[in-house]
């Protein structure tokens, strides 16, 4: 915790990133950063060549980017992603 309280650092989040990254992300929305349609994560259209582009069904703008380098995996996401809140 800062001084001011008003931020942590990362790790202060991590249990809500582990979360996050174990829902089932073809269930998830996604609102896309250029055209602004809302779709499921199933919805999007997947290229495969030296990685992985998801790009968007209404646009062709990119979701996400997954390469792979030196044995791990870079993964970039764009837009707005919704996941459904733990009950
Ligand atoms: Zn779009």
């Amino acid at each position: 915790m800062t001084e001011s309280g008003y931020f942590t650092d990362g790790n202060g989040i991590g249990g809500l990133l582990e979360e996050i990254f174990a829902a089932e992300p073809t269930g998830a929305q996604r609102i896309c950063q250029s055209c602004r349609a809302q779709h499921p994560t199933g919805a999007h259209r997947a290229y495969t060549s030296a990685g992985v582009v998801l790009r968007c069904p209404s646009c062709g703008d990119v979701a996400i980017r997954v390469s792979q380098r030196s044995g791990r995996r870079l993964v970039e996401f764009r837009g707005t992603w919704i996941f459904d809140a733990p009950r």
